[in-house]
């Protein structure tokens, strides 16, 4: 067995209060890191820390206000210590055909997936860049390379993630910083109950290895991307689908 050992190390993931994030800081929490939990309620937050494990704190950010990061990574890091890995992890859907989607949708979609993701890595990375060394995974979707019906601010933000996150891997490399994107298929999460039964069934068709998948099966590849097992990658898209795109 690959003991994955984040022991000293402090992460900080947005949206962390449940489904694929919260599953995330729990495995970071596993391999020793200090996790910051995040989520739109400070005392949600603080729950979910406290049944994660007795190093993870909680912190309410609206990721959508640029103030609101600010005060919580401050606050993270004056609780934890400085922040080594940082997962863009918070995301919403807006769903629509193009016609029909509003520019409110749109702003809500793009500002929560992708502005956000701006922020915080300009915030954390000056830190990064002083101690040359830190991992940032941003979790984009299979849907930011296909593209999906219904789904054009969601996709947009999505693939602009993808672009984001390979610009900066550039950028920082000779600095230390790893910046990669996970791209997850079908998890089943509170984002993806709401699925009719049938459209559920026809998904699964599609899906190489048979399931839907599990925000465990997301968390172990963030693991993995923040580990020093991947000190060799940046830039990169890990698709975690099941095969659903190959
Ligand atoms: P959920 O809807 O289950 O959870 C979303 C999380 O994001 C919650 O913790 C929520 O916290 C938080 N959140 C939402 N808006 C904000 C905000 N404005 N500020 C801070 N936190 C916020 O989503 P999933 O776990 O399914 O998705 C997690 C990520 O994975 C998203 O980026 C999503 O796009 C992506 N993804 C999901 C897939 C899936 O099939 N489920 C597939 C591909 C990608 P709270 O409500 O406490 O504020």
């Amino acid at each position: 067995m690959i003991a994955i050992d984040l022991g000293g190390k402090t992460a900080f993931v947005t949206g962390s209060t449940r489904g694929i994030g919260r599953a995330i800081a729990e495995a970071l929490d596993r391999a020793g890191a200090k996790v910051a939990i995040v989520g739109r309620d400070g005392a949600t937050a603080a729950e979910v820390a406290r049944a994660v494990g007795e190093r993870a704190a909680g912190f309410g950010c609206d990721v959508t206000s640029a103030a609101a990061i600010e005060a919580a990574l401050a606050a993270a890091e004056q609780r934890l210590g400085p922040i080594d890995i940082l997962v863009n992890n918070a995301g919403v859907t807006r769903d629509n055909i193009l016609l029909r989607l509003t520019e409110e949708d749109w702003d809500a979609v793009l500002d929560a997936n992708l502005r956000a993701a701006f922020h915080t890595m300009r915030l954390v990375l000056k830190g990064m860049m002083k101690r040359r060394s830190g991992r940032i995974v941003n979790i984009s979707s299979i849907v930011g390379l296909t593209g999906n019906k219904g789904q054009a601010n969601y996709a947009a933000s999505k693939a602009g993630l993808i672009g984001l996150t390979k610009s900066v891997a550039k950028e920082y490399a000779s600095r230390g910083v790893l910046v990669n994107c996970v791209a997850p298929g079908f998890i089943e999460t509170d984002m993806t109950r709401g699925l009719p039964e049938a459209a559920r069934a026809a998904l699964l068709e599609g899906i190489a290895l048979g399931r839907l998948g599990r925000p465990d099966d997301v968390a172990d590849a963030v693991l993995f991307l923040a580990s020093d097992l991947a000190s060799y990658i940046t830039g990169q898209t890990l698709v975690v689908d099941g095969g659903m795109v190959i």
